[in-house]
């Protein structure tokens, strides 16, 4: 830690723990990269660092709240069936007397006063058991809206707010996972990295609030083009990416295209004023899994792929297909 960076705080404490144990490993890419410069790593970097890949801190407290609730719920659960249980025993209790009483031989009367007992004492266990019940069942409406609040915090601290798709955390997890399922399945994984063009200039031109719209736009494009397990990311400001499990490169490159030509089809208009505000385009890179390669690296290739399109002019789709493969495949034509 004094070697890397020159700060002691907790959050660097926590990000140099990660760091070694290794559980995230695109936090570790990000420390490689920052520290790539040769300098240590500033106060501002290490916060960085932190809320990029750590910070849950707002989502904690909530969480928190709810799971102290469950828990103080869940006494009183406790609480009343020890309750019922007490009550249960002493009515046994009264059933036993009463059926001693009727081992006896016994007058009129006495007969009487032992099935007024038990009538005394059934009464009495079932008012127990109506108040219990009722209780039960207050509390069965608190924890279940206690068990959405939880509920809802886990799915917050995976979104992005903006555009309700995966943030950048669900993102890394989601791709780890398919990396994982696809070779165990062997089966094809595609990963699409989209960047919008020009993106400064539309934000100087017509304001970051307006720019926030074109985001929600990506998004939505991104959402009419995939069913079922694909995962869309918001992982960056102005960066998607699309997980793509089960589709080949040709299939993840069609489903570029269309994202592409989609956002390029749309005219843009100012809400208030309805005042056009022309088009915007994307710039898109699609990776395929290689045999024994990690989510980072597959990361790193869409990337590239995205930056290649943007070298070749923007508004386009570039793939990973390698020089090595192209040439194999042109000699197989
Ligand atoms: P390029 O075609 O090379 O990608 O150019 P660009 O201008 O899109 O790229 P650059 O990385 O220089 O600028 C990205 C811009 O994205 C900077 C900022 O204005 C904008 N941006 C990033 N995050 C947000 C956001 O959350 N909301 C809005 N409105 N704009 C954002
Ligand atoms: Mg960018
Ligand atoms: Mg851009």
């Amino acid at each position: 830690m004094r070697a890397y960076s020159d700060t002691a705080s907790p959050h660097s404490y926590e990000i140099w723990f990660t760091y070694v144990a290794g559980a995230k490993p695109f936090l570790n890419d990000a420390v490689k990269n920052a520290l790539k410069s040769g300098e240590k790593l500033t106060e501002e970097q290490i916060e960085a660092l932190y809320d990029a890949h750590l910070s849950t801190v707002r989502l904690g407290v909530q969480a928190e709240r709810a799971g102290t609730g469950m828990l103080s719920e869940i006494e009183q659960v406790v609480a009343m069936i020890d309750d019922a249980l007490g009550s249960t025993t002493r009515y046994g209790a009264s059933l036993q007397a009463i059926s001693e009483d009727l081992a006896a031989p016994q007058e009129r009367s006495g007969l009487r006063d032992i099935l007024e007992a038990l009538v005394a004492a059934t009464r009495e266990v079932a008012a127990n058991n109506r108040s219990l019940e009722m209780r039960l069942r207050d509390s069965r409406g608190e924890i279940e809206a206690l068990r959405e609040a939880l509920e809802r915090v886990r799915v917050e601290t995976l979104t992005d707010p903006l555009t309700g798709i995966s943030n950048r955390k669900h993102f890394e997890e989601m791709l780890i996972s398919a990396t994982i399922s696809a070779r165990a399945n062997e089966s094809p994984l595609s990963l699409v990295v989209i960047d919008i063009d020009h993106f400064k200039r539309f934000n100087d031109t017509y304001g970051h609030l307006t720019g926030d719209q074109v985001l929600r736009l990506v998004s939505t494009a991104m959402g009419e083009q995939v069913q079922g397990q694909a995962t869309l990311a918001r992982f960056g400001g102005e960066e998607f990416a699309m997980i793509l499990p089960g589709l080949s490169r040709e299939q993840a490159f069609e489903v570029a295209e269309k994202v592409r030509r989609n956002v390029e089809a749309r005219e843009l208009m100012k809400r208030s004023t309805g005042e056009s505000l022309g088009r915007i385009t994307v710039s898109l890179g699609v990776a395929v899994l290689r045999r024994h390669e990690t989510a980072t690296s597959l990361l790193d290739r869409a990337d590239t792929c995205m930056y290649r399109a943007k070298g070749s002019g923007r508004n386009r789709t570039v793939t990973d297909l390698d020089p090595a493969e192209a040439a194999a495949l042109s000699d197989a034509a």
